[in-house]
């Protein structure tokens, strides 16, 4: 399929021609067109599948006609977790924009913000941010957000584990509510999930890789066990396949604890690795393990995430997750950069659930591997796809007017401790604590965090005729 099938126009594929683009990638021919149509999109794809493209190309074709911004004021704000990402979305712009007549800059810390405000004044189609930089210049007001037409929230996974989500929400309070909102994302954990839920209006879902994550490159393959025989089982792999080294991923803190004893007891060096332990213990066992001293990390999921570990060979997960973006987040911490990986699965029955959503997310059964003398008393059956848990599988369409009770409720339950500052329940995400204690941003059902106050009525109507549309029921 040819980019001008996707409604570009001549002066983008011509820039495209140029870089030797032939074809869209998948996430390109499925998000250019949704986002040429004005609608909100949340995406799940990673770096390296053309998803700068696929932002960029249909903005640039919807600002073509456009008169040029005012002073100070930003069209497309892309908001980058780290200055390298945000320096190479600004030169894809560039290039993308070659023939078109649109401004872009790039705006991060640690230089000189004096030609940055500069560049400001004149008005700026494409502004591309670290959060940090942005709200500093804010707050000098360089530039003003009250213009903006659209958002994109770039590695919001990235974002919220680097303890971000302050600083988007305060930025987000400045941006009108009928912007376009795009929120792309390597993985979607539950707080990514609650941010575009708090910040966008009926996205659409595009997933690209998450997945088939890892599904060229990582072997996966499962063991239905009883409870009781897991440790054992485990150790008898290690030995049996001589495997000199894998991250055990685990539900507790006192599981991981308990079965570091165990491993140990029968001669294999294994350390527990989770948030109750001190930083530096932390870090030395993370060291040790990358530096290959240490065979075996056994990681609480939570404690786990961002763990960036070259090279790993494979990750075992004792317990399977709750949640499926989980179990994807942690089979992608191995078979990176097209390196052979293995995931390997203890199930139990009483991860049978877990199992039925993590399959149907991946669309596929994994292998199951018998290993002679551990064949489970309980059997854990073939798991069901296509399944729902309960809560998605009753969602039904809302009209939007109930979207800021029913957000509240949602948010009432899960994060609780609201900056009074804030404007609108609209502007709200999880807590920071997302990164400050790598614990997750909310736990629901957590009743010891203080509750949220009240959320303010709906705004008066906005101008955007998308606010009149019924509600979306992914988002339940
Ligand atoms: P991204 O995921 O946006 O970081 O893009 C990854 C790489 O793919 C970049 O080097 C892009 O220049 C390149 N790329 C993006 N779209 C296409 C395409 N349709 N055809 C060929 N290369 C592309």
């Amino acid at each position: 399929m040819p980019f001008t099938s996707l409604g570009l126009s001549e002066p983008i594929c011509r820039a495209l021609s140029d870089l030797g683009y032939s074809k869209p990638t998948s996430i390109q021919t499925r998000a250019i067109p949704v986002v040429l149509q004005g609608e909100d999109v949340i995406a799940t794809a990673q770096t390296g599948t053309g998803k700068t493209a696929s932002f960029v190309l249909p903005l640039l074709e919807a600002f073509q006609a456009k008169e040029p911004m005012r002073g100070k004021r930003v069209r497309c704000l892309i908001l980058s977790p780290t200055r390298e990402l945000a320096e190479q979305l600004h030169k894809s712009i560039q290039q993308y924009a070659r023939y078109c007549d649109q401004n872009s800059m790039v705006m991060v810390g640690g230089v000189d913000s004096g030609p940055q405000k500069e560049a400001l004044i004149k008005g700026v189609d494409f502004l591309v941010a670290t959060p940090g930089r942005l709200i500093d210049l804010l707050h000098q007001r360089a530039l003003y957000l009250d213009e903006l037409e659209a958002l994109v929230i770039d590695e919001a996974d990235k974002m919220l584990d680097m303890g971000f989500i302050d600083d988007i929400n305060r930025i987000i309070d400045r941006a009108p509510e009928d912007r376009q909102s795009l929120l792309f994302s390597a993985t979607m954990p539950p707080p990514v999930r609650q941010l575009a839920k708090s910040t966008m209006y009926r996205p659409k879902e595009i997933s690209i890789d998450a997945q088939h994550r890892g599904a060229d490159t990582v072997e996966q393959w499962l063991v239905a066990v009883d409870k009781d025989t897991k440790s054992a089982l485990l150790s008898h792999l290690i030995k049996e396949n001589d495997w000199q080294q894998g991250l055990i991923f685990i539900e507790t803190k006192h599981g991981a604890a308990k079965l570091a004893e165990q491993l140990g007891k029968r001669g294999i060096e294994a350390e527990a690795f989770h948030s109750g332990k001190s930083q530096a213990s932390r870090e030395r066992a993370l060291e040790e393990f990358k530096a290959g001293k240490l065979p075996f990390l056994i990681a609480t999921g939570i404690a786990a995430r961002g763990l960036d570990i070259e090279a790993l060979p494979r990750v075992i997960n004792y317990d399977l997750p709750y949640d499926s973006d989980e179990f994807i987040h942690r089979i992608g911490r191995t078979g990176r950069a097209g390196a052979k990986g293995e995931a390997i699965s203890l199930l139990s029955r009483d991860d049978f659930k877990n199992l039925c959503a993590i399959e149907s997310r991946l669309g596929h059964i994994i292998e199951r591997r018998e290993i002679e003398g551990f064949t489970p008393r309980k059997e854990v059956p073939i798991s069901i796809l296509n399944y729902q848990p309960k809560n998605k599988a009753k969602a039904k369409p809302k009209p939007r007017k109930d979207r800021t009770s029913k957000q509240s409720a949602d948010l009432k339950s899960v994060s609780k401790g609201r900056d009074k500052s804030r404007k609108s329940v609209w502007s709200k995400g999880p807590s920071a604590e997302v990164s400050s204690q790598n614990e997750p941003a909310y736990k629901k059902h957590d009743s010891k965090k203080p509750g949220l106050e009240k959320p303010e009525p709906d705004k008066p109507k906005s101008k955007n005729p998308k606010s009149k549309k019924p509600f979306n029921p992914w988002l339940k």
